[in-house]
């Protein structure tokens, strides 16, 4: 089998039917990987027919609220469900900073800190390489304003997967997702109203050509964003599969 990957969430932090905030499953036969946990996430992974159990590992790529908000909410859910399995164990691994971070959820709700015994927390550094069961991880540096935003390499059989997290157009980021199969990328605002540490579709159009990815697939839209006039705007610009992000949606690799 190859490797499937389920869009959890393929918006930002303003509330939307249609998109709620970035996360995805990728998903091998060893292994379940959650990226990025913003709000609405612990209810999308139910939806997707996905269990909060069978979850092995979960990546944040910063610790922005579209990104985290949902930690809470998965803690104090895993607290919450009777006879959740005694010897599971979730890893959890973010940007330096996640156990402070994790504290500070512990603060705010006492009782979510029962769950923690479920969850084994790491911080990660750039050029950081986690050997999963069946893949690998590979961790990245992004450009978001923030000093600690990560990016995610995956590695499995012969094919690469990238997640950009939330990140401007860099360099680096090209050699990070050379020859990636499917590159997910964060295409937030339009060409004509770009915003710092996050990337316009021409951006990411020419991302997705320079690495030479095989497909291309978008996601963290703000409302703003002109989504007739961003596909056009990346066609020009890269001529590999362009998929427009959907919550719900469902790859395989
Ligand atoms: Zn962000
Ligand atoms: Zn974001």
């Amino acid at each position: 089998m190859g490797y499937r990957i389920t869009v959890l969430g393929s918006g930002t932090i303003i509330p939307s039917a249609r998109r709620k905030s970035s996360a995805l499953i990728f998903e091998t036969e060893k292994e379940i990987i959650l990226f990025d946990c913003g709000p609405s996430v612990p209810e999308a992974i139910v939806q997707n027919n996905f269990l909060i159990k069978g979850l092995n590992r979960i990546f944040i790529t910063h610790f922005h609220p579209d990104h985290t908000l949902g930690l809470g909410h998965l803690f104090a859910a895993v607290k919450n469900t009777p006879a959740f399995p005694e010897d599971k164990k979730i890893y959890l691994y973010g940007p330096k900073g996640i156990k402070k971070f994790m504290r500070e959820w512990y603060n705010l709700y006492p009782s979510i800190q029962r769950a923690s015994r479920f969850f084994e927390v790491g911080e990660l550094d750039i050029n950081d390489r986690i050997e999963c069961s069946d893949l690998f991880v590979t961790v990245g540096m992004a450009e978001h304003g923030m000093g600690n935003a990560l990016m995610y390499r995956v590695e499995y059989r012969d094919s690469a997967f990238v997640f950009t997290g939330d990140t401007a157009y860099t360099e680096p980021i090209v050699s990070f997702a050379k020859n990636v199969n499917i590159l997910v990328a964060e295409c937030s605002f339009p060409d004509d109203s770009p915003m710092a540490g996050h990337m316009t579709p021409s951006e990411v159009g020419l991302l997705a050509s320079e690495c030479g990815a095989e497909k291309l697939l978008l996601v963290h839209m703000y409302p703003l964003q002109k989504e007739k006039d961003m596909e056009e705007s990346i066609r020009s610009r890269f001529g590999g599969e362009v998929i427009i992000g959907a919550d719900g949606m469902r790859l395989e690799g």
